[in-house]
């Protein structure tokens, strides 16, 4: 890979698009991953490539939730998989949750090299390619998922997921935590949780805020997921960007 700049403006930004670029060589990521990473990337830019305060809320609240599930399972697809291998193996022991491959673009090579990868990182037990059932009332490729899996879990962590599936989880009575950094994608507006943020700043603040809520009582961590509101989280993370747009291009400063 060619060497980036350290003192490049946009470094990070570069280093990120290095791994996803990386993970398509290596056919971990679809071609219609960059894309979607492109949008992403496009909606990072708008929010100053930093966290917010709403998405850190956003965080605690999900760790609280992931913490309290008897059954958590971490989707995992190619462009999560190229941009967080090892966060996703640090979550999964912090929750003791499994992790599964679902992939929107699925095929058994792919779903093959993903666990591979994810196992090299230190990941046991990845779920994805044996018995898998469909949920019902999904057409695309995301609806294989493993019974012992996705199918039977009370909460899904779904970084960068479509909203097709997002929906289908929620009706089968599922909680859904959501990294999206679209906070007008369906995915956002039907999870539990959304946290507006990229992936690559989201899962390292998930892992720290597990570690530190890990040790409360039940009763404490229902108070923190019961005071969040998805709907209230979004709109503030809206009204954070119309305000940065506002000020960045030198219009009136919004009431
Ligand atoms: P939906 O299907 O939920 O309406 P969509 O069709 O816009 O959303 P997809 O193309 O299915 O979305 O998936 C890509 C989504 O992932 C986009 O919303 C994009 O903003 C988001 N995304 C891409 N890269 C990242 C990243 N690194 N961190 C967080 N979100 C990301
Ligand atoms: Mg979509």
């Amino acid at each position: 890979m060619e060497e980036i700049p350290r003192d490049h403006p946009r470094y990070v930004s570069l280093m990120i698009r290095g791994r996803i670029v990386k993970g398509f060589e290596e056919g971990i990521v679809v071609p219609q991953g960059l894309l979607a990473h492109g949008r992403g990337e496009a909606l990072d830019y708008i929010l100053g490539e930093e966290t917010h305060p709403p998405a850190l809320e956003a965080t605690r609240a999900a760790a609280a939730l992931l913490l309290l599930s008897k059954h958590p399972v971490i989707s995992v697809n190619g462009n999560t998989a190229a941009l967080i291998p090892d966060e996703i193996v640090k979550l999964a022991k912090i929750l003791n949750a499994r992790i599964e491959v679902n992939l929107f673009h699925r095929s058994p090579d792919r779903v093959r090299k993903i666990k591979e990868f994810l196992q090299s990182k230190g990941a046991e037990n990845v779920l994805g390619d044996s018995d898998l059932v469909e949920i019902p009332g999904l057409s695309s490729q995301r609806r294989f998922v493993s019974r012992g899996g996705i199918y039977s879990a009370d909460t899904v962590l779904v970084p960068l997921e479509d909203g097709d599936r997002t929906e289908k989880l929620v009706a089968l009575g599922k909680r859904v935590v959501a990294i999206d950094l679209n906070p007008f994608s369906r995915t956002s507006k039907v999870a539990t949780i959304s946290i507006v943020d990229n992936v690559v700043r989201a899962m390292p603040n998930l892992c720290r805020a597990a570690e530190e809520l890990k040790n409360h009582t039940a009763a404490e961590l229902e108070g923190i997921f019961r005071s969040f509101n998805n709907e209230e989280n979004l709109r503030r993370m809206i009204e954070l960007i119309l305000r940065r747009l506002s000020r960045l291009s030198g219009l009136e400063e919004l009431p």
